[in-house]
């Protein structure tokens, strides 16, 4: 019995020790979180501050974000101000010098990508503008999902660096992963290269940029704002000019606009995961864009 409890108590201690040797990673997002887990795996313990069904511009700083930034070894953030309304919030409460910018354990990703849309004169959130630097919503390129593991994995490298060669042998893997399936996504999404869509709020321009369509306009006259009934008849006007081919509206947003539109003019309106959790069954990166697919096929645009 003795040594059955001495045995129990060194699985134990080895349990713990594990425990306390994964890096403790915080991310804003559930797609990032995504990625962190498959670059990270078993080396990692990784929460979004998050979730994938709610618009990541306009969180509120709650407690449990906090105790979660407290905890944290690495914080991953989109940057280019997504996060701007309530990140700061959760920083200055938090009071973990490791995750502030500048650290090792601050990784801001959008340091990392191309950014799409950067201002070319002044802009304010005043003006109903939320991408003052750039649009921020460039996960939703399956090609930039292989520039942040490659980031994740590097950064992770720099802190954990006896698990350095698992983070860059799982980063390769899932870039391996992302390539095989981009082939495949590509083909699909064929028929929607060269064709014009709408969108609810400008967060679709790198899906757009991923597979060759151009998004005309948004529906939202300015972020967080539902179009009057003038702007929805100058909308409809402009999707039968355009020869729009789709509506696409991510489901965090109020679809009846949406669906207005396509009643009136007839083009077919998918309503389309932004992030991993935003629909059931959305459960990581690869599955975010498999049923971006299906949705968009569903809806018969493809
Ligand atoms: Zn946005």
């Amino acid at each position: 019995m003795k040594r059955f409890l001495f045995f129990l108590s060194l699985a134990w201690i080895a349990a713990a020790s594990a425990a306390a040797a994964q890096v403790r990673v915080v991310t804003t997002t559930t797609d990032s979180a995504s990625i962190v887990q498959a670059v990270g795996g078993s080396e990692v313990v990784v929460e979004s501050l998050t979730r994938g069904s709610s618009d990541p511009h306009f969180a509120q700083a709650k407690p449990s974000m906090i105790r979660q930034a407290y905890d944290a070894d690495l914080l991953v953030l989109i940057g280019a101000d997504l996060e701007i309304g309530w990140l700061p919030a959760v920083l200055q409460s938090a009071r973990n010098p490791d995750i502030l910018p500048g650290q090792p354990g601050h990784l801001d990703l959008s340091t990392f990508v191309r950014r799409l849309e950067m201002p070319t004169g002044p802009v304010t959130r005043a003006m109903g503008h939320v991408h003052a630097k750039g649009n921020p919503h460039f996960w939703l390129d399956p090609r930039n999902g292989v520039v942040i593991a490659r980031a994740i994995a590097s950064r992770l490298a720099a802190i954990d660096p006896e698990h350095a060669e698992t983070y860059k042998a799982n980063a390769k893997a899932f870039a391996a992963t992302i390539d095989e399936r981009m082939a495949a996504w590509r083909e699909a999404m064929a028929p929607l290269a060269g064709r014009k869509v709408v969108t609810k709020h400008k967060s679709l321009v790198y899906l757009a940029d991923a597979f060759g369509f151009s998004v005309v306009t948004e529906i939202e006259p300015m972020p967080g704002v539902e179009p009057s009934a003038a702007q929805l008849k100058s909308l409809v006007a402009t999707i039968e000019s355009e020869n729009v081919a789709a509506i696409l509206v991510e489901p965090l947003y109020d679809l009846r606009p949406a669906e207005f539109l396509s009643q009136e003019t007839g083009v077919p309106l998918a309503v389309v995961p932004q992030s991993v959790g935003a629909l059931d069954g959305v459960d990581d990166y690869v599955g975010l864009f498999e049923r971006i697919v299906a949705e968009i096929r569903k809806a018969g645009i493809i």
